[in-house]
């Protein structure tokens, strides 16, 4: 952060804005120049706010220097980056993530069977997602747990696409897993886990899908964009980040769902950023009213856990929707993303004859 001070500014006027500096913790730098003085700031690990100085007496702007993110800032790119998604079905109804429009993401935890990922898809299609998620490969705390369907998973969900006109996302683990969910799958999702496993990070950046980065389980807000960071310096500029739950001493929540890091990357940024209340939260019942929130804090989308039969779910029943659920989710955000002048756009896919509701 660099203070730039007018041209006509005493040295008092110079003095005052050191001292301020010091007193919030920074150390100051005066450097004189030809034609005014400029204060460097350092000893800061985050933003500055400006807000103190900017009003200060003899300061004419308070600029950023030097950030150790280039690409992902919004120094570089001012506008916000939306990302298009060719429309499957070829209608001219492509979806966008990071515009006026949210992306709702929906499915199970982990693809389990054709059935268990036809069964999830019709129903949150039928309620208005536009990605159908769900893992091929699952990082998970055991190896004895459920690790997922591999390629055949993969092919499940190229399926799901097929038949529901959803776009899918999905989790690649390792350079074999990048490569297929690349090839299969419409977003390739990066997981908490690998936030910074860097080898792959810089492998997402060299694919041709965009990819979806989840935050680390610790990271900073710092670290979250670095990572982004690595991929966009391989080439590749569609990344969406997401907020998923920090891990904190609370534990009435299987993590932190931290909503206020999404103004905060918006600040920084110019990538969307979508919530995940599924792992943020751990528990089904917080998932709908963290829903609503992450939207009205001015996420860019949600992704969320749904299984038709939880108590059977092989990974993270405790956390997904009833499909009921997540119609009644997708009325009450739709409500909110409407008072923000936002919408969820209406899908024109789902097929005839899955638009008929029973219930
Ligand atoms: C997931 O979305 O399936 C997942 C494993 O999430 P995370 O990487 O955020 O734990
Ligand atoms: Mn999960």
């Amino acid at each position: 952060m660099l203070v730039v001070m007018r041209a006509q500014a005493t040295e008092e006027e110079v003095r005052a804005v050191c001292q301020k500096i010091e007193s919030l913790g920074y150390r100051a730098h005066s450097i004189p120049g030809a034609q005014r003085t400029a204060i460097g700031i350092t000893g800061n690990k985050g933003e500055v706010d400006p807000g103190a100085l900017d009003e200060m007496p003899g300061v004419q702007e308070v600029i950023r220097v030097s950030k150790p993110y280039k690409l992902v800032s919004r120094d570089t790119k001012p506008d916000n980056t939306i990302i298009k998604f060719s429309d499957s079905h070829g209608n001219g109804s492509a979806v966008t993530i990071g515009g006026k429009d949210l992306v709702v993401m929906a499915g199970p935890c982990g693809i389990e069977s054709r059935e268990q990922a036809f069964a999830i898809a019709e129903r949150v299609a039928r309620a208005g997602a536009q990605f159908f998620r769900g893992g091929a490969y699952k990082p998970r705390t055991s190896p004895y747990s459920f690790q997922g369907m591999g390629e055949d998973g993969l092919k499940i969900m190229a399926e799901v696409r097929d038949r529901f006109g959803l776009l899918i996302v999905t989790e690649a683990v390792d350079y074999e897993s990048l490569d297929l969910v690349d090839k299969y799958a419409d977003m390739i999702q990066i997981g908490a886990r690998n936030m910074q496993n860097f080898s792959l990070l810089k492998r997402a950046g060299r694919a041709r899908k965009p990819v979806l980065l989840k935050r680390g389980i610790s990271a900073t807000l710092e670290e979250f964009l670095m990572a982004a960071e690595y991929i966009m310096s391989e080439g590749n500029y569609n990344i969406v980040l997401c907020e998923r739950g920090v891990r904190t001493f609370a534990d009435h929540t299987r993590n932190t769902l931290d909503l206020s890091v999404v103004p905060a990357v918006q600040r920084l940024s110019h990538l969307p950023i979508i919530v995940d209340p599924s792992h943020g939260t751990g528990k089904r019942n917080k998932v709908t009213p963290l829903s609503r929130a992450a939207v009205a804090v001015g996420a860019d989308g949600l992704i969320i856990e749904v299984h038709h039969d939880p108590d059977r779910a092989l990974s993270d029943g405790m956390q997904s929707l009833y499909p009921d659920q997540f119609d009644a989710l997708m009325v009450q955000v739709r409500q909110i993303a409407a008072v923000l002048g936002r919408s969820i756009p209406v899908s024109s896919h789902v097929p005839a004859a899955t638009t008929i509701s029973a219930d």
